[in-house]
């Protein structure tokens, strides 16, 4: 397993491999990983071609109170799991490698960017945005991978490869759960355990709205009604959103149908988690 720190070093490796007939498949992630991003790996593995993956904790898709200085970074042992999974290429650069001085150039995916998340964290869909299609241009893969656990940076980054003609394949892949539901995250390791015991009713709630919709309710406020009812339980649970959206525009839905995207965002003490699950999804189990 190679690891590349600069643009330069990272395009000249995935040249090589090129040149000796290998597809790309790419994995993006911000590091601390877990049993979810090794799942975006092995589905990236099992597509054939080389693996590359990207560790970079990316300042622009935080806000200026958010935890980008206290986001876990791990990159010792990232590196390991990386190299027990296959993974042919690493790149880890610097900040100043993908945002030199005085650089000004972003990506705004429009409208889409400001739903769900882009609602609640001004400017960042912005940053996802800018610094996907700098990987992407500097890795020029056949196909990149993305967990489903991110549905709204799918949607927005669906639409910027579509409008800016980038030609790489998103491949989604399902959430991986902790046995008792809880959406595997980076941001799980700031949980006391009590919060971890708390953070359960983001699953449930899904849960919830799921058995309503297959008990035959189309109804959003309703569904919704439902997850509520659920969230409830946990009156320490302060909830961002709970929406019930079209998954592509991420636009609010008035009536539910198979494949609407239900999200969640709450924060369990200081800390904000997401989770969602598709209505009527096999595939898509909520543990
Ligand atoms: P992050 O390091 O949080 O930026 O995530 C990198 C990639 O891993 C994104 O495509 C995420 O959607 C994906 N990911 C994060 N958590 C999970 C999970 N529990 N299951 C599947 N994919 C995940």
């Amino acid at each position: 397993m190679q690891i590349e720190t600069t643009a330069s070093g990272m395009r000249a490796r995935l040249a090589e491999l090129r040149r000796s007939g290998r597809t790309t498949g790419f994995v993006p992630t911000m590091g601390a990983l877990h049993a979810g991003h090794l799942s975006l790996v092995q589905a990236a593995r099992a597509a054939g071609g080389a693996v590359a993956v990207s560790i970079f904790v990316n300042p622009t898709q935080f806000g200026p109170h958010e935890d980008f200085s206290k986001y876990p970074r791990a990159f010792e042992q990232d590196c390991a799991l990386l190299q027990t999974e296959g993974v042919e290429l690493v790149f880890a650069p610097g900040v100043a490698e993908l945002y030199p001085a005085g650089a000004s150039t972003f990506v705004e995916v429009e409208g889409i960017s400001d739903r769900l998340d882009g609602r609640s964290r001004p400017g960042h869909f912005r940053g996802v945005a800018t610094v996907v299609a700098k990987l992407f241009s500097i890795a020029q893969p056949d196909k990149a991978f993305f967990g489903q656990k991110d549905a709204a940076q799918v949607a927005v980054l669906r639409r910027m490869v579509r409008d800016l003609c980038l030609g790489v394949e998103l491949v989604v892949c399902p959430t991986v759960r902790e046995p008792d539901g809880l959406a595997l995250s980076s941001r799980n390791r700031y949980l006391t355990p009590a919060e971890r015991q708390q953070a359960l009713v983001l699953s449930c709630a899904l849960r919830q709205m799921e058995a309503s919709f297959q008990a035959g309710e189309r109804d959003a406020a309703a569904l919704r009604a439902a997850g509520l009812r659920a969230l409830a339980k946990e009156p320490k649970v302060r909830l961002d959103y709970l929406a019930v959206v079209d998954a592509e525009t991420l636009e609010d839905r008035t009536e539910a149908s198979v494949g609407t995207l239900v999200a969640i965002a709450a924060w369990i003490g200081t800390t904000r988690l997401i989770d969602n699950t598709l209505l009527g999804v096999s595939g898509e189990p909520l543990f």
